[in-house]
């Protein structure tokens, strides 16, 4: 398999010739940027001393936009011109947003912009690629001020960009165009599982499997990776993507109404400022027991009443054991699709701020059997890892060749006869990959191809998500199943899939690049692998059935060709017991049953016997006319 050589070998600068180059983590709820100095790799910090910066962007009413923690405090005041999380909505239609009664922003469904949502603020409507940019441009300022760009001190090469396991086509290329409408030069996207390996020097290490576990704020993604030879490849990925630290406030949130209740049993519910300080109490207490035996909840309510509660460590413990235990379940899963047991796993690293709670530690040291690696902060190890690659890939990195490799997803193919998907690159396989596949004309006399590409792991077309269709047009005329087309699929390093058909005698070529308008979830994907499992057998048999159909109408087709062209050369009993079969074929074709049908196929195949041979002889006597026998080459 073709590797794609990322670094820049024998390009490595000289000490003073440090090329300036970041890495990013665009994250959910906050994002950072990190350099490489002096060797070492650093989050860069704002003018407050602050490495987080909230993903959060406010359209002011002066025209200005604000990010981070300053949009962050405004966001109840201001919902509807304050969007948070917006990585949720990259390369996504209104339909593909769940819940989106619940969230306070004016979507707006564009069919201008490829079905892509939109966001109505004071601002007017605005993309999730270009609140992205916001983000992407603050963060990009503090490099440069960081790094002194501004005072001359070098020029910004450009930023590695992570982005989950997960992102497929339509979230990657919303990713890339947030940077660079931000003015930043991609050197590439990297998946976050495989910067935290990085950050941690697993690329330096020996030769290992390694699982990824991050829980952040509002979501679980588990990642294998395997390291051989330096190159990284990830085995596979699984997640849930409603479950996070978020989860264990509102556990203890809930402890706190209970114990609320206990002392008053007609306790009005709370209203949104209360739940808001509730929820913010809850957060607080929940790091607090991190490092603490136990925590006091002090706040007053909008109705003067004060609450006063403590929970232990170990209360929390029982009331957040379910969440904890909840996160095991994609784990497993992961291992299953990866075909590993447990002595396989060389490390575990821990990603996200919610790896800090102990339980949670604990959960993961009972289930490997192992502790897991601890030492870089959790909330820091993705930019930190996407720094270093950024540091290789502009040639600062003299000690190796620095590979980095991403699977597909889901499977990827395209459309032939009867509906059917042929699967070009499988599922899982390792990035880049171009795998090319021959296919040819169905009908004498074609010119054209429809070319639909498609994702997922059904059999049939209908049950998989077309991607993108193009057509190539210029084949020349030929015989059915004479010309020959050859179809290429290549996703780069990136995740992105262009694809190619060229025919092979013209060399007339088509292509596609594909930006699918609307993206899946993590979700989606899990549900569309689920039922392809489930659907095994049934597919199986539809295939049946379709490829079944499609050699009847193939052989129906050239044999009533033959009937009208060259029909003369057998007699009218012959050419009716033919047309009996044709007609015969044409009804069963039909049914349901594959079985039947190849038998009909086979029929028809009999029945034509002596009227091929007699083609055959006459097309021979045809080829000799005029001759003589010495000028034959037998
Ligand atoms: P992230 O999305 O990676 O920034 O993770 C944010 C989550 O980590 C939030 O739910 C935080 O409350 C949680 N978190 C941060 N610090 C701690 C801590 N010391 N103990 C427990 N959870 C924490």
């Amino acid at each position: 398999m073709a590797l794609l050589q990322i670094s820049e070998p024998g390009q490595s600068a000289a000490p003073h010739q440090h090329k300036l180059a970041i890495g990013i983590d665009l994250g959910t709820t906050n994002s950072l940027v990190a350099t490489v100095k002096s060797s070492m790799a650093t989050v860069l910090q704002d003018e407050h001393g602050h490495a987080l910066l909230p993903s959060v962007v406010r359209y002011m009413p002066d025209n200005s936009v604000v990010v981070g923690h300053e949009a962050q405090a405004q966001q109840s005041h201001d919902p509807a011109n304050t969007i948070a999380s917006v990585k949720r909505f990259m390369g996504r239609s209104l339909k593909d947003i769940a819940n989106s009664a619940h969230i306070p922003y004016r979507f707006v469904d564009s069919a201008d912009s490829g079905k892509l949502l939109q966001l109505q603020t004071r601002a007017g409507l605005k993309t999730p690629v270009e609140i992205s940019a916001e983000i992407l441009k603050t963060l990009k300022a503090r490099a440069e001020k960081s790094l002194g760009v501004e005072s001359g001190r070098g020029e910004l090469l450009g930023a590695v960009i992570t982005v989950p396991a997960y992102f497929d086509d339509a979230q990657r290329q919303a990713t890339k165009d947030a940077a660079r409408l931000a003015g930043l030069n991609v050197l590439r996207l990297l998946n976050e599982p495989t910067a935290a390996a990085v950050a941690y020097g697993l690329d330096n290490a020996a030769e290992g499997t390694f699982v990824i576990y991050d829980l952040g704020g509002g979501t679980f993604d588990v990642s294998i990776l395997k390291l051989t030879k330096g190159v990284f490849e990830v085995l596979a990925t699984n997640g849930d993507s409603a479950l996070g630290g978020d989860d264990f406030d509102h556990r203890i949130y809930c402890w706190i109404l209970d114990k609320i209740r206990e002392g008053d049993s007609h306790f009005a519910p709370l209203g949104e400022q209360d739940t808001r300080l509730l929820l913010t109490k809850a957060r607080q207490a929940k790091e607090w027991l991190t490092d603490n035996h136990e925590a006091q909840i002090v706040c007053r309510l909008s109705n003067g009443s004060l609450i006063d509660v403590t929970l232990s460590a170990q209360q929390f413990v029982a009331l957040t054991q379910q969440l904890v235990i909840k996160t095991l379940t994609p784990t497993r899963k992961a291992m299953r699709d990866a075909n590993l047991t447990l002595e396989d796993i060389k490390g575990v690293v821990l990603v996200g701020g919610a790896t800090r709670m102990p339980q949670v530690k604990q959960a993961i040291e009972d289930y490997f059997k192992q502790t897991p690696l601890t030492n870089l902060d959790p909330d820091k190890v993705v930019a930190l890892g996407a720094a270093i690659q950024a540091n290789a890939l502009v040639g600062n990195r003299s000690d190796s060749d620095l590979l980095l490799l991403d699977i597909t997803p889901l499977s990827l193919g395209l459309e032939t006869m009867g509906g059917l998907v042929e699967k070009i690159i499988p599922r899982n396989s390792t990035l880049p990959v171009a795998r090319a596949q021959d296919f040819t004309t169905y009908k004498d006399g074609q010119t054209a191809m429809s070319i639909q590409v498609v994702q997922g792991e059904r059999e049939l077309v209908a049950d998989c998500r077309s991607l993108a269709q193009f057509e190539l047009r210029g084949i020349p005329a030929m015989a059915a199943g004479a010309a020959r087309i050859r179809v290429t699929f290549q996703v780069d390093a990136d995740g992105l899939l262009s694809v190619s058909a060229r025919e092979q005698t013209t060399g007339i070529e088509a292509h596609v690049v594909v930006k699918p308008s609307y993206g899946l979830t993590e979700d989606e994907i899990t549900h569309m692998l689920k039922s392809s499992f489930g659907s095994a057998e049934a597919d199986k048999k539809a295939r049946m059935l379709a490829e079944a159909r499609v050699n009847a109408g193939a052989i129906i087709s050239a044999v009533t060709i033959a009937l009208r062209h060259d029909g003369n050369l057998i007699t009218a009993e012959e050419k009716q017991a033919i047309e009996a079969e044709i007609e015969a074929l044409q009804a069963i074709s039909e049914t349901d049953n594959a079985v039947v049908i190849n038998q009909g196929v086979d029929k028809l195949n009999h029945a034509t016997e002596a009227f091929a041979a007699a083609r055959m002889n006459a097309s021979v006597s045809r080829a000799l006319s005029g001759k003589n026998l010495d000028s034959i080459n037998l």
